[in-house]
């Protein structure tokens, strides 16, 4: 297939642009500031600290208005509101070309985009070469094993829906048990903060797991949704502090069989460990550490099943099986 040298991403390019990029200033007042402070910089070397102090600050300054500059002659062509959506874009338009770090700063505005780059390639499988200081986009398209993973989110990110049901559509359509990273739910919800994953979580009760909520094996960035039933509503409305010091006192375990995620293996039944209210939060159990203890999804369930009160519970928990 024959590419040009310089492509400008079509109108149905897998992503949606986004034209917020807000300026404080016009073109022409970000130049006059620039040429102030060059000429403020037009003499000899300061000869005193507060001298060299004043120095450093226009200098500093003129790197603001440089940063402020480049969007302004980014905005027309990448007009997306995220540094790492420009970074993306800019390769897209230059595919197999080699790209400077530098120019990278420049299209996005931030001194971290080493990272961003790097996140495109291994969260969203986009093959970017790594030469140096150099950078080389090898097709535009993310690899085969990311390709559909790309498609469904750039589907689920144009449905329309709230940021909350766009989140839970990414669970759901991606193979249950499969961590999702913070930077995937911010692509699909434009940059939505994460309170609405833990409002799945507590709110709404959908089993998503994190380090701190049930599966320390994950990285800090990561979600996992263990199972595609929502919880009883009885066991929602923990919030997260309470959720760890329960965690933590249990040793992350169940407090029936002692199962801890560390031993999760395939074909066992029990996969994550979850709270279970003692009095039950619908009969006015209250969401505290004491009311709460940690279980494993197997008995979690058998003791709802059981439908035991707290007494009974506290008896059964030292039962042998
Ligand atoms: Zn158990
Ligand atoms: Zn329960």
């Amino acid at each position: 297939m024959l590419r040009s040298s310089c492509r400008i991403p079509s109108a149905n390019a897998s992503t949606v642009p986004k034209k917020r990029i807000k300026l404080r200033r016009t073109n022409k007042e970000i130049i006059q500031s620039a040429n102030r402070r060059l000429e403020s910089l037009d003499d000899n070397p300061p000869i005193s600290p507060r001298e060299l102090r004043e120095r450093v600050r226009a200098l500093v300054e003129m790197s603001h208005d440089s940063k402020e500059l480049a969007l302004f002659h980014v905005k027309a062509l990448l007009a997306f509101d995220s540094a790492a959506e420009r970074i993306l874009a800019y390769l897209q338009m230059f595919v197999g070309q080699e790209i400077e770090g530098e120019e990278l700063e420049v299209v996005s505005g931030i001194s971290e985009y080493a990272r961003r780059v790097r996140e495109w390639r291994v969260e969203f499988g986009w093959p970017i070469k790594h030469v140096g200081s150099r950078y080389i986009l090898e097709r535009d398209e993310p690899d085969a094993a990311k390709a559909g993973q790309w498609r469904t989110l750039n589907t689920i990110r144009r449905s329309g829906e709230s940021a909350r049901d766009k989140m839970l559509a990414l669970f759901m359509a991606l193979p249950i048990g499969e961590p999702i990273s913070t930077l995937q739910l911010r692509y699909v919800t434009d940059n939505m903060d994460m309170r609405r994953v833990r409002e799945l979580r507590t709110e709404f009760g959908w089993r998503i797991m994190t380090k701190n909520t049930g599966m320390p094996q994950l990285r800090p960035d990561q979600y996992v949704l263990v199972d595609p039933t929502a919880m009883e509503p009885h066991d929602r409305h923990v919030d997260t502090e309470t959720t760890i010091k329960v965690l933590q006192r249990d040793k992350n375990s169940c407090r029936k069989c002692g199962w801890h995620p560390d031993q999760r293996v395939t074909g066992d039944p029990r996969q994550y460990i979850e709270l279970h209210h003692i009095n039950w939060h619908s009969e006015g159990g209250a969401n505290d550490v004491e009311n709460l203890a940690t279980l494993c999804n197997v008995h979690h369930k058998k003791v709802h099943t059981l439908k035991l009160d707290p007494e009974s519970f506290r008896q059964w928990l030292g039962k042998p099986e």
